[in-house]
This record gives C-alpha cells, structure tokens and sequence, in this order.
C-alpha cells in the first residue's frame, strides 16, 4: 500500500505534527494526542449513552454518568487502565470501581461511542468515534506516536476495492505501523570515557 507512505500524506501528517509539538506541553503523552477538529453533534454523549442503555433495560446510573462524562471531558486518546485508576482514585463521590469502568467502557464501546484503535503496551487503546471524524492512524513502534490522518483517496479505493467484490462498505479500521520522524532521528552521542581518551 504505497499509497499510504509519508508522501501522499505528508501535508497533513506534517500539519498534525506541528499541531502536536505546539500541545507538546498540555499533553506529554505522546499517544493522547488528537489532531482533527471534533464533529458537531446534536445530542451529548451522555444522552446517547443512556438511550443505548435503555434498549439493553439498563439505567445511567451515577457510575455509568462519570465514567461516560470522564471519557468525553477531552478528546484524548486513553487506556481503560489509566481512565480507571483515575476513577478509582477520586474521593468527591464521584468514585468507580475498576472492574465497573471495564463493564462501562466495553458497554460504550457497543453503544458507539468510542472504539478500540490499537494496542499498546499490553494495553487497549481507545478514542472518541461518537463526535469526532472517521480517520486512520500512523503508529510509531518506537516512541508509540499515533498520527491521526484523513484520506478521500484510501477511502475512494476502499470503496473500489469493495466494489469488485459486490461488497457495501460501512466503515473500516487502518492502522500503519512504523517508525515517526522522530524516532528516526540520530540521537546526540552520550559522552562516554572513551570519547576523552
Ligand atoms: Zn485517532
């Protein structure tokens, strides 16, 4: 798949970057960051979610309310296990178990809210799919980068693609793996005795 190398993209790739190194500071962890403009939509997260409960006979409960409220406080990317041992440690009443924020997140994840993008570090990662556009993400293996990207044309031979085989596309998942301009880049010598002799 040349088509999705650094050169067809690099516009965007590169806007996202320097996007990125301007949040530097707000967010540190490289894989928190997003970098399109969010979707507007009518109804909240919250709402949604407590309509999808209500076709399973299931309640917002408060647990359910903060752990769906938590996830869209921003648009970061998260893992469960940090967004629950961040839940697991509030002391304002607003305190959810670890193993209900794994049943909450899993039951977002159904209702459309947010999906599973990759795994990291042993750890599933998600994002918001409810309010925010359809992309793909370039993924560093060294420093765990993710860029997020749109392309018409991927999606223009997606749909070709799918088109010869009769088949009707109703969305698709592409996660590129490599190596970031950053982690290629050569690191400053450490000095090392050796270097003085
Ligand atoms: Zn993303």
């Amino acid at each position: 798949m040349s088509h999705l190398g650094p050169h067809s993209d690099s516009s965007s790739a590169d806007g996202a970057r320097s996007r990125a190194a301007s949040q530097e500071e707000a967010a540190p962890n490289p894989r928190g960051r997003t970098d399109l403009p969010p979707v507007p939509v009518a109804v909240s997260p919250t709402e949604k979610f407590r309509e999808f409960l209500i076709t399973r006979g299931q309640r917002l409960t408060p647990e359910r309310r903060i752990t769906v409220e938590e996830v869209f406080a921003d648009h970061e990317h998260f893992d469960v296990e940090t967004l629950a041992e961040r839940l697991a440690a509030k002391s304002d009443g607003r305190r959810v178990s670890r193993s209900s924020v794994y049943r909450h997140v899993a039951a977002m994840e159904e209702a459309g809210l947010i999906r599973k993008i990759a795994r990291q570090d042993d750890r599933d990662l998600y994002e918001h799919s409810y309010g925010y556009p359809h992309h793909d993400h370039l993924i560093c293996r060294e420093t765990g980068e993710l860029i997020e990207f749109r392309s018409p044309e991927l999606d223009a031979i997606l749909e070709r693609v799918a088109a010869e085989h009769g088949f009707r596309v109703e969305g698709h998942r592409l996660e590129v793996y490599g190596l970031s301009r950053e982690a290629r880049k050569p690191r400053p010598r450490r000095h090392s005795k050796l270097d003085r002799v």
